[in-house]
């Protein structure tokens, strides 16, 4: 679905841009040393836009000094004292609120007018766990009350003449989230920032986000992700790219894919594959490489990546743009495979 665009700090979100993962830091925001610290580990991994919990003053003062030394775009996601949204603003690329737990009419207004007066959009993030009580009454916790609560409160931000705005709806329940943007996508055109919050473990969420996000986007439906673990957020930017990668909606560098094996595997599938993808974890070089146990479905799927290796008895067989290249032992697989990378384009 095309949206509008809005620019956080350079970044361009929604209007067909190309979809953009952020994540959330788990430190104090006040810890100013530590909060830059993480940051830069999330940069590093491939993290594009990133959000601090503003929960007090003490992170609005550090704010200013967090922006100072990173270098991808900030948001602060502040609820219930829209003074720090208000103190906020003039520090950061984007303001994540809730207006409807913000304070009122009046108080939404005023920050709005800081978010106009420093010319960054505000997310509206609606989620199931706090909704307002009027819609909950009527709608129940359900898709629809999501979607009921994010219109209510985009509206709020329109009727102070504010449309510099994307959404988020998102319930810890992944069947009522998807429900819930499929909905929001045929009644606005705000980009979408799309998650399945709180989505759990490193295993669970994975699972969630995976199955969450992946349904959206597959439809179409989504202009920004997060994956929203309990974890080490640096978790959260792998799983997001493997995400956009799986669906091939971007590259990050190199995929692999590798057989599950069985009985007429050629070779240990498993760690060859594991090998490779540790080596070529930093590698940008927008490669794929198949990792095949046998010729059953092995020459297929090696023509089609751009490096294939097929396990057989009498060694295995190396691929490379579909042709094969030559027959190389199985010990030396992995170094013949990281030759190859390297020269790759
Ligand atoms: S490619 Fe061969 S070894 Fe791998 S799962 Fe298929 S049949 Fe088994």
């Amino acid at each position: 679905m095309k949206t509008k665009v809005i620019d956080v700090g350079g970044v361009k979100i929604g209007g067909g841009n190309p979809i953009v993962i952020q994540s959330m830091t788990n430190t104090l925001t006040s810890d100013v040393d530590k909060t830059i610290a993480q940051i830069h580990r999330l940069e590093e991994a491939g993290c594009e836009i990133i959000r601090v919990g503003v929960p007090d003053k003490a992170s609005v003062n550090a704010l200013e000094e967090i922006k100072k030394n990173i270098s991808i775009p900030l948001v602060a996601d502040i609820h219930f004292d829209h003074r720090l949204a208000v103190s906020a603003a003039r520090y950061v690329d984007k303001l994540r609120i809730n207006p409807g737990n913000i304070g009122g009419e009046d108080k939404v207004k005023e920050v709005v007018k800081a978010a106009k007066d420093y010319s960054i959009p505000i997310r509206v993030g609606v989620n199931l766990g706090s909704m307002e009580k009027d819609i909950e009454a009527r709608f129940g916790l359900s898709a629809k009350g999501l979607v009921e609560s994010a219109l209510k409160n985009v509206k709020l931000l329109e009727d102070n003449d504010f449309y510099d705005i994307a959404v988020s709806l998102k319930a810890s329940d992944v069947m009522k989230t998807i429900e819930a943007y499929r909905m929001i996508s045929k009644l606005t055109e705000y980009p979408l920032h799309v998650g399945v919050t709180e989505s759990g473990s490193l295993f669970t969420g994975t699972i969630k986000s995976s199955i969450g996000i992946g349904a959206l986007l597959a439809d179409g439906i989504g202009d920004t992700i997060r994956v929203s673990l309990s974890d080490d957020p640096v978790e959260e930017i792998k799983v997001g790219k493997a995400i956009l990668q799986s669906l091939g909606l971007r590259r990050f560098g190199i995929m692999v894919t590798a057989c599950p094996t069985c009985a007429r595997a050629g070779y240990d599938v498993s760690s060859i594959a594991k090998e490779i993808e540790e080596r070529t974890f930093n590698s940008k070089k927008p490669l794929s490489i198949a990792v095949m146990g046998c010729g059953v479905n092995g020459p297929g799927e090696a023509k089609e990546a751009d490096i294939g290796v097929v396990g057989g008895k009498g060694g295995c067989l190396l691929y490379r743009k579909g042709e094969v290249v030559c027959r190389v032992d199985k010990e030396k697989v992995v170094d013949r495979i990281m030759e190859e990378v390297e020269d790759g384009e």
